[in-house]
C-alpha cells in the first residue's frame, strides 16, 4: 500500500465522521428547540387571563343590570301604587322610570358586549388548545424520528472510530502530523487524487515523475501548487 493511500482512506473516514457529527449537532439542536411549544403556551396563558378579566366584567355587568331592574321595579310600584296623586310628583316618577330604563338599556348593551367578547375569547382558547395538542403530537413523532437517527449516527460513529483506529495504525507519526495539519489548513482536504495527470485539488498538471513518486510505498509527494498530498491510484 502506498503511503498516500493510507492517508487517503483515513481522510474518507474523517469526512464521514465530520458529516455524522454535523448531523448529530443539527439533530440535537432540533431536539432542544421547544420554542414553538413555549410560544403557544404563552398565547394560551394570555388568552386565559383575558378570559378571567372578561368573566369578571360579565359578572359586574350582570349585577349592575339586576340592580337597575330592581330600581325600576321600585319606581314603577310607587308610580302605580295609587298613593301618589300630585300630578307634578307623578310626572317626576314617570321621568325617573324613563331615565332608569334608558340607563338599563346601556347596562344591558354593556353586558351583551362582555358576553360576546367572552364567547370569542373562549373560542380562541379552544382553538389554541387544539393547536397545542396537535403540536405536541407532531413533536412527539418528530422526536422519535430524531432519536432514531441519533442512535443510528452514534452507531455509525462507533464503527468509524474502529475503522479509523485500524487505518491509522500503519501510518507513521510524521505522516499523521502532516495530514492533520493539512486537514486544518485546507478545509478538511489534505489528500487529493491525481486525475488525468493533474492535482484534483487545484488542477495543476503533474510531471510523470511526480505521479510515479505519489505511488511510492514510503514517501509522500505534495502538489507543488496547493501543497496537498497527492494520491495516485
Ligand atoms: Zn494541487
Amino acid at each position: 500500500m502506498s503511503a498516500a493511500l493510507g492517508l487517503f482512506r483515513l481522510q474518507l473516514i474523517d469526512r464521514q465522521v465530520d458529516r455524522a457529527q454535523t448531523q448529530l449537532k443539527e439533530i440535537q439542536k432540533s431536539l432542544d428547540d421547544n420554542s414553538e411549544l413555549v410560544e403557544l403556551t404563552g398565547k394560551i396563558e394570555k388568552v386565559q387571563s383575558e378570559i378571567d378579566s372578561v368573566n369578571q366584567a360579565v359578572r359586574t355587568a350582570g349585577a349592575d343590570t339586576q340592580s337597575q331592574q330592581e330600581k325600576i321595579s321600585q319606581a314603577e310600584s310607587s308610580l302605580y301604587s295609587g298613593q301618589v296623586h300630585n300630578p307634578k310628583e307623578l310626572q317626576d316618577l314617570q321621568n325617573d322610570v324613563a331615565s332608569l330604563k334608558k340607563r338599563l338599556d346601556t347596562l344591558e348593551e354593556r353586558e351583551l358586549a362582555s358576553m360576546t367578547e367572552l364567547d370569542a375569547a373562549e373560542k380562541e382558547l379552544g382553538m389554541l388548545r387544539a393547536s397545542l395538542e396537535e403540536l405536541k403530537i407532531k413533536r412527539e413523532s418528530s422526536m422519535s424520528v430524531l432519536l432514531g437517527s441519533r442512535s443510528l449516527l452514534n452507531r455509525e460513529l462507533e464503527k468509524l472510530t474502529e475503522e479509523r483506529r485500524a487505518t491509522l495504525d500503519p501510518i507513521s507519526m510524521e505522516h499523521r502530523n502532516m495530514y492533520e495539519q493539512l486537514r486544518r489548513s485546507k478545509r478538511g482536504v489534505a489528500v487529493v487524487e491525481i486525475t488525468d495527470g493533474s492535482c484534483s485539488g487545484c488542477g495543476t498538471t503533474l510531471t510523470a515523475a511526480m505521479q510515479q513518486n505519489a505511488r511510492s510505498l514510503s514517501q509522500l509527494v505534495a502538489c507543488p501548487t496547493c501543497n496537498r498530498i497527492l494520491y495516485g491510484a
